[in-house]
């Protein structure tokens, strides 16, 4: 691990300001990934600012009924918490799918939003990478692709967005509250806030450089069946070949996101609207930009049996 300091932020205009006077600092709160990044020399902040004692640890209930979670609720807090598995029950499901006991204990909600791909090529620095160092090429196309996307897909990265959190929020229509470093604030539609590789993968959100999340607010609960199905290769410690959040109303209307075939949590409103006419429907539109490679192909298929098993169970 390369030399770094650190210090501990008394407030988030603190922290914001400590991340403007260096370029090359992180914010660090449960560190579960960025640590072994740092071990690992993938990330190399020369400096850490710890945002742990800021005091964003809480869910509030906004003005209109829905909440407002603080960037540092820890994972297993926000699953565990009444409001959020009566109202918002596909967003305690997927943090529970999400990981072990142990990290939920630790991961905060906005580091779930920032994690960064598990694509095994961006984590052996003797690969080239282009999110890893930008230009150096793509290991993974041409390479072993049976965990990678199949839309949304360019020819400099075909990586998957890791979280499951952050599937079940763009369900939700979550929106990401943040401070930038001149202490404006604005309020990110999570549909906006991940970005497709494009040219530049290195680059996964709309963040900018030193901006700070505070908070994510759900929007009043909207009611119907919360199914969070989760297909991988074992039953845990495993992250998502295919997931689908699914918040499915009575008359079979409702709204979907896709973990595990894009760069981001992926959602297209056009396949909500084809709910109500069956899975292989819905998921024409979601997969009908679809680049898979031989190996995986079967994402294809298997969105459409697991939206199909969705439905099935919101029908009961
Ligand atoms: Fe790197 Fe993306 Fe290619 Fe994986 S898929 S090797 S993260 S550029």
């Amino acid at each position: 691990m390369k030399a770094f300091t650190y210090e501990r932020a008394p407030s988030v205009e603190a922290a914001v300001k400590a991340a403007a006077s260096n370029p090359d600092a992180k914010f660090i709160a449960g560190g579960t990934n960025l640590l072994d990044l740092m071990k690992l020399e993938i990330e190399h902040p020369t400096h850490l600012i710890d945002v742990n004692g800021l005091g964003l640890d809480k869910i509030d209930p906004t003005p209109d009924g829905g909440l407002r979670i603080g960037a540092l609720v820890r994972n297993t807090a926000l699953a565990a918490d009444e409001r959020v598995r009566r109202d918002y029950g596909l967003l305690s499901r997927a943090l529970v799918a999400g990981a072990s006991g142990q990290l939920r204990n630790k991961a905060t909600t906005a580091g779930n939003l920032l994690q960064r791909t598990r694509c095994p090529y961006f984590y052996d620095p003797n690969q080239p990478c282009n999110k890893r160092q930008p230009g150096s090429g793509c290991s993974a196309i041409g390479g072993f692709t049976r965990q990678h996307a199949v839309v949304g897909t360019s020819d400099a990265c075909i990586a998957t967005h890791p979280s499951d959190m952050a599937i079940a929020m763009r369900a939700l229509d979550a929106v990401v509250e943040t401070v930038k470093s001149d202490g404006t604030t604005r309020a990110i539609p999570i549909a906006d806030f991940h970005r497709l590789p494009g040219e530049t993968p290195h680059i996964e959100t709309v963040l900018e450089a030193g901006e700070f999340i505070t908070t994510v607010v759900l929007p009043p609960p909207v009611g119907g069946r919360h199914i969070y199905r989760k297909v991988r290769d074992r039953a845990s410690y495993a992250f998502a070949l295919v997931s689908v959040a699914a918040v499915i109303h009575p008359d079979g209307t409702g709204s979907i996101a896709l973990g595990g075939v894009a760069h981001k949590p992926w959602r297209i409103e056009n396949a909500d609207r084809e709910l109500k006419n069956g899975a292989k429907a819905a998921a024409a539109v979601l997969m009908a930009d679809a680049r898979p490679t031989a190996q995986n192909r079967f994402k294809v298929d298997l969105v459409e049996r697991t939206l199909g098993a969705v439905i099935a169970e919101a029908r009961g």
